[in-house]
């Protein structure tokens, strides 16, 4: 752990895994209650004085985290293929994503304007300005173990605030890779502070009832989300909530069903189908239905599974033994309510996979409402197709959820698309693109996938305070 500029050992630890060998990587202090009490009031120890750095200063630390990041490019994605299982390239990718959090927020820092504001009495003047808003608590899931931290951290410390992280207990290894890097990047000590512990929830508990924590930023579940958030709510903490999701993917009647056949086997299994933008309902209008599905089998049965280390290997291993159990199910549900299993459709435990977490990429065709996985968000690489054949009867369909993150639109009329976007209640919508996302642009889900945005404008601005003067004069 790291608090106060110090790194701490702790007689208590934890193992932590690679998920697609079992073998111990590591062990990692099992902190608790009092490791965050301590670790928050560092934080506020540092706050007085970091938070009134200026913009400038905070910025150069940032470019600095940046450069340092690029530079360990290699070593980073090595270890969270080891760590979380995602092939090299896609580790190598998302230590990219994850210093263009540093570079974009070290350009941000020095943009956070005030405002000026005509008056309607001529001796009055109204200035707005914006403040860092104290102390930040921040938790961040397993499935993306590095760009998860610098989409909070890089915001918070260009805004002037201070941090504690608590990282997910099967990625502890890549946050303490962050924090090495971000303390030599020259930041004082408490001014981000790292707590790794194998039970969160005790963790969880202090960040919401500390008055010295004055904004909780999560990324996870909906359900610990919620939790967090009606913990948060007693002391009226501010809350950014990046929850999950149940992404329509849809394909229209005019669409090139190939374009969108290749395009859905890419965002399906981006990260073996666990991210929270990952397409969960593919909806298929019914005259393009045969070209789409012998696209995507054909692709997906040549997807590669197996160690991410391995050259030419597209599909990972999932988390752990519960993710398996949790799609198996998913799967077997749907098959016995009448899907058809076109590939895939059960665990591989054979010979290299024995000892990890492995599933094979599934496409299910004929699914519908009954079944589990057209409900439930699937973390994991599978495929449902759906069939529709009108436009309103499937905007209805992809809105029938309480998530709101990411959605999917395919085709080539230009009025269909609008009409598409604007009906649909996600907060991030790809219109013939899979890739929607960038640090420069706003993420984040409407109804019970979130609250507040990260990246971007927004993001600085979830870290600040908007402060009114009305002076006489
Ligand atoms: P999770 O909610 O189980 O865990 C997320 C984090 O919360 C981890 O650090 C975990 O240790 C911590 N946690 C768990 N229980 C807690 C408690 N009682 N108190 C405090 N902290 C607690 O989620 P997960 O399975 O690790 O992550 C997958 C979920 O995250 C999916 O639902 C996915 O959609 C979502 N996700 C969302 C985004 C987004 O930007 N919207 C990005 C990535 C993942």
């Amino acid at each position: 752990m790291f608090i106060d500029g110090q790194w701490l050992k702790c007689d208590n630890t934890f193992d932590v895994l690679n998920p697609a060998t079992g073998e111990v990587l590591g062990q990692v202090a099992d902190g608790d209650e009092h490791h965050a009490t301590q670790a928050i009031e560092a934080a506020h120890r540092a706050f007085e004085s970091w938070s009134r750095t200026t913009a400038h200063h905070r910025s150069s630390i940032l470019y600095r985290a940046w450069q340092l990041m690029l530079e360990r490019k290699g070593e980073l994605a090595a270890l969270m293929t080891a760590e979380q299982g995602k092939p090299l390239k896609a580790a190598a990718n998302e230590v990219q994503y994850a210093a263009d959090f540093l570079l974009w927020f070290a350009e941000e820092a020095k943009r956070a304007y005030g405002e000026t504001i005509p008056s309607a009495r001529p001796d009055q003047r109204f200035i707005v300005q914006h403040q860092a808003v104290g102390v930040v608590a921040a938790i961040t899931p397993w499935n993306y173990p590095v760009s998860m931290l610098t989409r909070k951290l890089a915001p918070a410390l260009a805004a002037g605030c201070t941090v504690i992280l608590k990282p997910a207990e099967a990625t502890p290894l890549c946050a303490i890779a962050v924090f090495k890097l971000l303390e030599e990047a020259g930041l004082p000590a408490g001014v981000v502070n790292l707590v790794t512990t194998s039970t969160p929830a005790p963790v969880g508990k202090v960040f919401c009832e500390s008055p010295l924590v004055r904004k909780l930023t999560f990324t996870g579940s909906t359900a610990v989300g919620k939790m967090l958030s009606r913990d948060a709510a007693m002391q009226l903490k501010r809350v950014s909530m990046e929850l999950g999701g149940h992404a329509p993917f849809i394909v229209f009647e005019d669409a090139d069903p190939v374009h969108a056949a290749k395009g859905a086997s890419l965002v399906k299994f981006l990260n073996t189908g666990q991210a929270c933008i990952c397409p969960n309902r593919i909806f298929v209008h019914k005259n393009v239905m045969p070209d789409f599905l012998q696209t995507l089998t054909s692709r997906i049965e040549k997807m590669r599974v197996g160690n991410g280390v391995t050259e030419g290997v597209a599909i990972g291993p999932l988390v752990d033994e519960k993710a398996v159990l949790k799609i198996d199910r998913q799967v077997n549900d749907a098959r016995d309510k009448g899907a058809e299993v076109l590939c895939g459709g059960q665990r591989l435990t054979q010979g290299e996979f024995g000892d990890g977490y492995f599933y094979a990429p599934t496409v299910l065709a004929r699914v519908d409402d009954s079944m589990l996985i057209y409900r439930e968000e699937t973390f994991g690489p599978i495929a449902p197709v759906i069939s529709f054949d009108d436009d309103d009867d499937v905007i209805a369909m992809a809105n029938d959820t309480h998530y709101g993150l990411a959605a999917y639109v395919y085709t080539k009329d230009l009025s269909r698309a609008f009409r598409a976007v604007e009906q649909l209640r996600f907060g991030i919508i790809g219109v013939n693109d899979i890739n929607p996302t960038s640090a420069a642009a706003p993420f984040g889900g409407m109804k019970e996938s979130g609250l507040g945005r990260e990246g971007a404008r927004e993001g600085l601005m979830e870290y600040m305070e908007t402060k009114l003067a009305g002076y006489s004069v």
